[in-house]
């Protein structure tokens, strides 16, 4: 595995290009505060924030609006993705971290339930966290917050 400096803005905007043809129809907005750059597997946080825009785009269809924001203190970096999508039912808000848990159809490409357990095991790889709610507007915001480390 490979731990290096790591610019978190970089990993996100390389996501969002590789994501691009799933996200193409939402409105975006991006406000990426300048933060430090943290040791972290560029790859491994990299696979979080694609689970997570990923499953943005499973909740939202065909159209809807994403916004990507970071931002830090002198201690933690954290990293919030809003969708507009339905929401997470609050009786699923503390399973859906559960290896296989998922409200997808089986036959469904991306419904193995593993992405958000996978995001947890990484971001608490990394000395962070990762937590789900509810937006007043009804769709989900993810939060993932992580140590500033630099060695
Ligand atoms: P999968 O995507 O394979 O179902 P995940 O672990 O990625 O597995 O997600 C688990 C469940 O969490 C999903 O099946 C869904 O019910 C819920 N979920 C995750 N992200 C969102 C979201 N942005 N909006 C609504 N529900 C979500
Ligand atoms: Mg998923």
């Amino acid at each position: 595995q490979e731990w290096e400096m790591v610019d978190i803005r970089e990993g996100i905007h390389d996501t969002l290009q590789l994501t691009s043809n799933r996200i193409k129809y939402y409105d975006i907005e991006i406000d990426l505060q300048e933060i430090p750059n943290t040791r972290a597997n560029p790859a491994a946080l990299n696979q979080v924030w694609t689970n997570i825009i990923l499953n943005a785009a499973d909740a939202m269809g065909k159209n809807g609006s994403l916004k990507i924001r970071c931002d830090n203190d002198e201690e933690h970096i954290w990293v919030t993705i809003e969708d507009s999508g339905p929401g997470i039912k609050e009786e699923y808000l503390d399973k859906i971290f559960e290896s296989s848990f998922t409200t997808k159809k089986r036959d469904v490409k991306f419904g193995l339930g593993l992405g958000l357990s996978i995001c947890k095991e990484i971001v608490e790889k990394h000395g962070g966290s990762i937590t789900a709610k509810n937006s007043l507007h009804g769709g989900a915001i993810f939060t993932v917050t992580l140590p500033i480390r630099d060695m």
